[in-house]
């Protein structure tokens, strides 16, 4: 009877434990794992030309989504125009009020990459050709053949003869005309777009394969096409950087190809935030084959919303899961002794641009 007491006893002082064990694993961790620091520092403004360092100076502006200003000096590079933070299952238009803040205060690119055809990568994409200044600079767009038939959906001539497909293969792009003193060469690795779903399932995953005769107006008329990861190289007349827009990553056993070959040199890897838990090997394998002095995540604030300066949560749950990513990669290369090349891992706020050309919160890399 005793014996039988004890018994029951150590099964609920067992129970209290597994459950204070259970509760415990929920609690927040910290946010720097050892062997890492995480640094905040005050944001950066945008040089201007005549700033010290301008041309030497890496600058990266993010708009949010994967809308990146690349720029260094007086070239620029442009990634996948989005600003517009709604989502409409019908009647989804650019807004011109969010395209006029953004995109209509930066200087006109060297050129417009985009990664694939969802709307959360191209919805502003004609809204930004068309700007009388980039008309005037005719600055060209490269994205996968589905790419240019959605945006000849805008009917618009002249936008659409600036507009030009990628090879499906991939390859280097052709480059018109950056500033003097200034070279840019662009190379497109074909890859496939990650599931949205941990069971394989992708939203609007097909391909756009005659050009358009109407404005994309619902989520679905977005098919993500052909997919494209590019690695960018700007040269100045002081400074030579790269940097590798993976907006893409896919399973590497499958395919290798999808990234620059191991041992290139890359200084910046702009990397997708969603996708960490849903493509093997992602992004453990993928940056220990980059290897990049600096790391900057992208895609992770929300695009539902017209705030886009908030975290991306749906019914509040953090699909993205941030702090987890940001976790792995700092125990995964922060402490990595065999990863010299490491320099930092920025978690960037959304850029903001003011009325005369100025901004804040650009990252900053020499
Ligand atoms: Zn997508």
């Amino acid at each position: 009877m005793r014996g039988g007491r004890e018994f029951t006893i150590t099964v609920a002082a067992t129970a209290i434990l597994v459950a204070t064990f259970a509760t415990c694993t929920r609690v927040p961790r910290m946010p720097a794992v050892d062997g890492a620091v995480v640094e905040v520092r005050r944001s950066d403004g945008l040089l201007g030309s005549g700033d010290r360092g301008y041309d030497a100076t890496l600058q990266l502006s993010w708009f949010g989504t994967a809308c990146h200003l690349i720029q260094l000096g007086d070239a620029r590079v442009l990634t996948d125009p989005f600003v517009t933070n709604r989502l409409r299952l019908a009647g989804m238009r650019s807004d011109p009020a969010r395209v006029a803040e953004t995109l209509g205060r930066v200087r006109p690119p060297d050129m417009v990459l985009v990664n694939h055809s969802h709307h959360d990568h191209i919805l502003d994409a004609y809204a930004a050709m068309a700007q009388r200044s980039w008309r005037a600079r005719k600055v060209p767009l490269y994205g996968g053949r589905s790419c240019k038939n959605l945006l000849a959906g805008w009917g618009d001539a002249e936008v659409d003869g600036r507009c030009h497909a990628v090879p499906d293969a991939g390859g280097r792009l052709p480059v018109s005309r950056p500033a003097p003193g200034y070279t840019i060469k662009v190379t497109a690795y074909r890859s496939k777009h990650g599931p949205h779903l941990k069971c394989g399932f992708t939203l609007a995953d097909g391909m756009i394969t005659r050009p358009r005769r109407s404005a994309p107006r619902g989520i679905l008329a977005f098919q993500a096409g052909e997919v494209f990861n590019y690695l960018v190289e700007l040269s100045s007349p002081s400074a030579s950087l790269n940097v590798f827009c993976l907006g893409a990553p896919f399973d590497l056993d499958k395919l290798e190809d999808s990234m620059p070959p191991a041992g290139t040199p890359i200084d910046v890897a702009i990397i997708l935030a969603p996708t960490a838990d849903k493509v093997r090997g992602y992004p453990e394998e993928h940056i220990a084959r980059l290897r990049p002095r600096h790391i900057v995540l992208s895609h992770f604030n929300t695009f539902f919303r017209e705030d886009p300066d908030e975290q991306l949560a749906v019914a509040g749950i953090d699909f993205v899961k941030m702090r987890e990513l940001s976790r792995d990669l700092q125990s995964t290369f922060a402490g990595d002794a065999g990863y010299p090349e490491f320099e930092k891992l920025h978690i960037p706020a959304i850029t903001v641009m003011g009325e005369a050309g100025g901004a804040r919160n650009v990252i900053r890399i020499r």
